[in-house]
């Protein structure tokens, strides 16, 4: 991949900030847009803006047309079986929401739910808001110093109670890649209940090549944004046979078949859960983003990431006083450290005074730091368009500031 012709398909790559070249190193955060997803969102919006599913004039069609179409794109780019498996969300945090809400009215007292201590609170909270006054029991599959899962702990968490187990694909604060194939195998072994599982994908998409029938996955939830497509839209995967059964999370328009005082129907799903207007502008979005990663190739992405990762975890190593939290084996899109005793804070804001954004605090996984015994990190995340000259910046950034700092 030729990286310098990539970045010039982002414009925000090319400003100054704080007068100095961006080098934006946050992208666990949001990933910047290529021109073609911009514009595509400007021509929706200038020649086809029209609600989707309910006109029978022409602008309703080519919109629902094209809005449909993506459905389709993200089926393959995820290898679903079938695109009716795809519902639209507002992202990683609303499908979450909506299988906690929906999955749990199912569950009976004594059951249990698995989670890790690494999750972004966006895969604990709508657990716990679910599960509250309830006899529901939500079990933490424990992480070691490395980040990665303590897989010994299954054995003692998994039961015959357990009726589902959600976990993150990649760690959004360490970024550790977690095995869930192989964890999900090793607990459908021991349990004999029908367990379900559920991904939360939000940083295993940008970095992973995703295949949810290989995954093993009943459901799989990522945001549009942190893969190249606007804010405000992202995906609710799960298997057709399981969402013909799930109670729908909101009603309103659209997500019904025949509505009276009397009896509601529901509709088929991705439909039932698709209330009310969607973002049409930031699917179509989405689609050309989906159309830009292949046209890389997203082999050709994880590669070129590799290599990244692999680098700057070397050039970040020998800083002085550097120390790397969740240095494990495995680690796709992030670097989470803390330089001597200093702030994260300070380090951000040291950084960004040369123009280099990363992110600082606890990146929404209050546990994990809790599990280190700190206030949070600094976190260096990268991309597609991230190149090694990014990366020698930001060390020799880094090694000014540590110098400063210490
Ligand atoms: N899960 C993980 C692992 C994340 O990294 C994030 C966002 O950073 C989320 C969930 C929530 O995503 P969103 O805010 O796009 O809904």
């Amino acid at each position: 991949m030729d990286i310098k012709e990539i970045k010039k398909d982002f414009p925000i790559l090319g400003i100054n900030v704080n007068k100095k070249p961006l080098i934006y190193l946050d992208n666990a955060a949001t990933t910047q847009k290529p021109i073609q997803v911009i514009e595509a969102i400007s021509d929706y919006y200038r020649n086809y803006n029209a609600n989707v599913h309910r006109g029978v004039h022409t602008l309703s069609q080519i919109a629902t047309d094209k809005f449909e179409a993506v459905r389709e794109q993200i089926k393959n780019f995820i290898n679903a079986k079938e695109s009716s498996e795809i519902i639209y969300t507002r992202g990683t945090t609303e499908s979450i929401n909506l299988l906690a809400s929906s999955l749990t009215k199912t569950l009976q007292e004594g059951d249990e739910i698995i989670i890790s201590e690494s999750e972004h609170h966006s895969n604990i909270v709508p657990w716990q808001l679910n599960c509250e006054g309830k006899n529901i029991k939500i079990k933490i599959l424990p992480i070691r110093d490395d980040g990665s899962y303590d897989l010994d702990e299954l054995e003692n968490i998994v039961t015959e109670n357990t009726r589902i187990v959600s976990l993150a694909q990649v760690s959004n604060s360490l970024g550790v890649v977690h095995r869930v194939k192989e964890i999900f195998h090793r607990v459908r072994k021991i349990s004999h209940r029908n367990i379900l599982t559920i991904v939360d994908g939000a940083q295993g998409i940008p970095h992973l090549k995703v295949d949810v029938q290989d995954l093993g996955c009943d459901f799989y939830c990522f945001s549009a944004h942190k893969i190249y497509a606007p804010m405000g839209i992202g995906v609710l995967y799960g298997r057709k046979e399981l969402l013909e059964e799930m109670i729908p999370y909101q009603g309103g328009g659209e997500m019904i078949k025949e509505v009276s005082f009397e009896k509601t129907t529901y509709n088929v799903a991705p439909y039932r859960f698709e209330a009310g207007t969607p973002s049409v502008a930031d699917v179509i979005g989405f689609g050309k983003a989906i159309e830009y990663v292949n046209s890389l190739g997203i082999e050709n992405i994880i590669a070129h990431e590799d290599k990244i990762m692999q680098y700057a975890t070397e050039r970040l190593k020998n800083i002085e006083g550097l120390r790397i939290i969740g240095d494990y084996k495995e680690k796709a899109g992030a670097i989470s450290f803390l330089i001597g005793n200093s702030h994260p804070f300070d380090v951000g804001t040291l950084l960004d005074q040369l123009g280099i954004a990363i992110r600082t605090g606890h990146h929404c996984a209050q546990p994990v730091m809790q599990h280190y015994n700190i206030p949070g990190t600094a976190r260096a995340s990268f991309a597609l368009y991230t190149d090694f000259e990014d990366i020698d910046k930001f060390a020799d950034a880094l090694k000014r500031v540590a110098l400063m700092l210490q």
